[in-house]
């Protein structure tokens, strides 16, 4: 049986009640985060289930993702008591378009059994035709031109109606070649991801007779997140709604943040245009946030100058102030929040007690992640990565990893089966095979196999010498790890009559020795070449795996570091803290909300403040907008005055948009390792004064408001370690601090160990890192 339509139609407000009641004709629901916009979408469509106007495969809805789609459909079947079954046409823009190309493909001179390219593939074509073409490809690079190919495609721009004026530096040369790739994608019975949505707005624009079959097919049409359509997208829409015009947009221009990949917010602007007699639902009350969060969001997106402007309103309870505190670096930002998600749960930190499922991280860019895996990792808090897979699962630092598990060990065989063709060598299946032969007749690794049969002239041509490069630079790079070596003895060690002390260091850190694999093997050219969207998430990522290099005192240490805490993990099934993007929290909510690295060039993105005009800026603070909105009781902004950049130390300004928080709206946290008098060790206080922290704007400011302005200094904080030089600055007779053990004096030093008779304790052997020089 069907479920009674007052109880749904009873946990809704009179307008949202309007926008799932009114079934015919246009409507447009514009309204801020949290006021029910997609809740409002998902009652009507289990009305137009439940009242028997549409059958499950006559209503459209298109969500922005998958997972979205999943839980649309959950909730329908929630509010219809009985599961949804078969809407085949809910889901993303092109999870539909796939399935409606492969019934009309023969339309645009394509079979149903076409294939959708991998970037690489596209790129690979794009640059045959450059070349082809005689157009240097070093100076106008194919990648460039799949990016403007790819804008004409959001912009649904076939070949023959691109403006002459719009292919920047090719010119007239930009349109020929994307009609010679189409040309070329046909050929090969193909299209990419942009030719879904193109090709069926071709069809419906050619063929009247299938449009209008679909108008009459798709009863109802849905829409969430509106504010993110691009052209295609619209006018793939706005075909379809021709007819019936039973249209149901709903979005929010405050919340549009794929500008960048051609979204139009003008879309929605122009809604009432283009469906003459909509109607305009306007919602204000937010359900999902206390006053102080939602406060907060108001006020840092009123610092936006194109927007429609909205007023918000709540009737929850007060509750927490939105929670602001700085830290020294991002590994102590990490080491905050796991400790601060450990209070609540555990309900200690003046909030309820909260489950994990309850907990979310939300972070501007993907490498930001690291830190806070590691750390989750190390101390055992379960946690997921939503929109992608975690960190150390990533194909890039999966493949960076092999590549350094063989410059340690050469005999790593599985390994060198990654990697052998990664980037591209031109080593097919049947040179592979003659890899592996030939170690297993010598009863070698896969190296030396290799080696073997290069040496046997069995693999030739341009795959044998990119195999030849290969083998050469690992045995270059494995010598690297072995020396040569700068050498020293340490005469402040106590003479025992043995032979003195020698300490060695590689005269190529490690740190730059991952630099150099990574970009000698070709690998990080194999990214910078491909042009996917995820390519530059991707170079971050292995800049960020480089850069926690500096945790570690070799290779070795660090892949040990790594295979420990990923085999430390079990899936308890439990629950666990959620970490992604911002930009995939859209539409998400959690009762807590974690918003780390608010800091300029992080965010704002460096990009975004490079360019001229505010359109990157107001994106951005979109941004933030929809990351404090995702909150529900407590949000929690942080940023670190220190960043780790290619192994080297900058300085971070806090972010503009904590400026614009209201002061009334947030508090201020003290950081635990950063006042109160600690120590500081050599290492830190220079570090310190060489980023010039405690004089940036951002600094001062917030400790202005503190009332603590120069009152302390920076502790040691955990996990930062001391640079190699102050392995060896102490000496003997030297009083020290130990976090553990408290003051003592140097009674000996040996290689990182150092001995201390301490005050307290007694005397211990420790390692130096540990240990902060006393100067009194
Ligand atoms: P966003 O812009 O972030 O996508 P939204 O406008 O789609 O937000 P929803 O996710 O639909 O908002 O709703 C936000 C929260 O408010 C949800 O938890 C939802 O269940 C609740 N909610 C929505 N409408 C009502 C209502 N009339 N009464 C009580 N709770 C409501
Ligand atoms: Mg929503």
């Amino acid at each position: 049986a069907l479920r009674p339509e007052a109880d749904y139609l009873n946990e809704l407000n009179p307008a949202q009640r309007e926008a799932v009641e009114l079934l015919d004709g246009p409507i447009l629901m514009l309204a801020g985060a949290g006021t029910g916009k997609t809740k409002a979408l998902t009652t009507r469509i289990a009305h137009l289930l439940n009242t028997g106007r549409a059958r499950p495969n006559e209503i459209l809805a298109v969500t922005f993702t998958n997972k979205a789609a999943r839980e649309m459909k959950e909730r329908v079947g929630r509010l219809l008591g009985q599961p949804a079954e078969g809407m085949p046409w809910l889901g993303t823009f092109h999870s539909i378009c796939v399935k409606l190309l492969r019934r009309h493909a023969e339309l645009v001179d394509l079979k149903s059994n076409f294939t959708i390219l991998d970037t690489d593939d596209q790129l690979r074509l794009l640059k045959q035709l450059v070349q082809a073409a005689n157009i240097d490809d070093k100076r106008w690079p194919a990648r460039m031109l799949a990016g403007i190919i790819d804008d004409w495609k959001n912009r649904a721009l076939t070949p023959d109606k691109v403006p002459a004026a719009d292919a920047g530096a090719y010119n007239a040369k930009g349109v020929e070649l994307y009609a010679q790739y189409q040309t070329r994608l046909r050929e090969l019975n193909a299209v990419d991801f942009g030719d879904l949505l193109l090709h069926m707005v071709t069809i419906f624009q050619t063929h009247p007779d299938v449009l209008e079959q679909y108008q009459r097919w798709f009863r109802y049409i849905l829409v969430d997140e509106y504010q993110d359509t691009n052209i295609a997208q619209y006018l793939w829409l706005r075909l379809l709604a021709g007819g019936h015009k039973n249209i149901c947009c709903v979005g929010d221009d405050d919340q549009s943040i794929y500008g960048w990949r051609g979204a139009e917010v003008g879309n929605i602007l122009r809604f009432e245009k283009d469906f003459p007699g909509a109607h305009v639902v306007r919602l204000e009350q937010n359900y999902r946030s206390t006053p102080h969060i939602l406060a907060a969001a108001s006020n840092v997106i009123r610092g936006n100058e194109s927007r429609l402007g909205k007023e918000l309103w709540t009737d929850k309870p007060e509750g927490e102030k939105v929670r602001l505190i700085g830290h020294w670096d991002g590994e102590e930002e990490a080491r905050w929040i796991g400790e601060e998600i450990d209070a609540m749960q555990g309900g200690t930190r003046g909030v309820r007690p909260m489950s994990l499922d309850e907990i979310a991280i939300l972070v501007r860019a993907s490498h930001q992640m690291r830190a806070f895996e590691d750390r989750f990792l190390t101390i055992g808090l379960p946690y997921k990565v939503i929109g992608g897979p975690r960190f150390y699962e990533r194909m890039e630092i999966r493949d960076a990893m092999a590549y350094f598990r063989l410059v340690v060990s050469p005999e790593d065989d599985l390994a060198f089966e990654r990697i052998v063709n990664t980037p591209k060598r031109g080593l097919g299946d049947k040179a592979q095979q003659t890899i592996q032969r030939t170690a297993r007749e010598h009863g070698v690794s896969l190296v030396q196999g290799a080696r073997i049969a290069l040496e046997q002239g069995l693999i030739k041509g341009k795959g044998g010498a990119a195999l030849r490069e290969l083998v050469e630079g690992l045995a270059r790079w494995n010598a690297m790890t072995r020396g040569p070596r700068i050498e020293f003895e340490d005469d402040s060690v106590i003479d025992d009559g043995t032979a003195p002390v020698r300490y060695g260091l590689p005269e190529v850190s490690h740190i730059e020795l991952a630099q150099i694999v990574l970009d000698e093997s070709g690998y990080t050219a194999h990214w910078q070449n491909d042009k996917t969207p995820e390519a530059p998430g991707r170079l971050e990522n292995l800049k960020e795996l480089v850069n926690q290099l500096d945790n570690f005192e070799n290779l070795q240490g660090f892949l040990e570091h790594v295979s420990l805490v990923m085999d430390n993990e079990q899936d308890s099934g439990g629950p666990k803290v959620s970490i992604m993007t911002l930009h995939a929290a859209k539409g998400l909510e959690f009762p807590a909300v974690f918003l780390p690295g608010w800091e300029d060039g992080l965010f704002p993105s460096q990009r975004s403040m490079d360019e001229s005009g505010l359109k990157g800026l107001e994106e951005e603070r979109r941004l933030a907008y929809v990351g404090i909105t995702r909150a529900e009781e407590v949000c929690t902004i942080s940023f670190a005055a220190n960043r780790r950049v290619f192994g080297q130390w900058q300085n971070a300004m806090p972010s503009r948009f904590i400026d614009e928080l209201p002061e009334d709206h947030v508090e201020v946290l003290t950081p635990p390792g950063l006042y109160g008098g600690g120590q500081m060790s050599a290492g830190i206080e220079s570090r310190a004064a060489q980023a010039n922290v405690y004089n940036s704007p951002g600094w001062k400011r917030m400790q202005a408001r503190q009332g603590q302005y120069g009152m302390s200094q920076p502790r040691e904080s955990r996990n930062t370690v001391i640079d190699a030089t102050a392995v060896a600055s102490f000496t003997l007779g030297e009083r020290v601090f130990h976090q553990k053990f408290g003051y003592g004096g140097v009674v000996g030093i040996e290689g990182d160990k150092v001995e201390v008779e301490f005050d307290k304790a007694g005397t211990k052997k420790v390692v130096a890192r540990f240990l902060s020089a006393k100067d009194d």
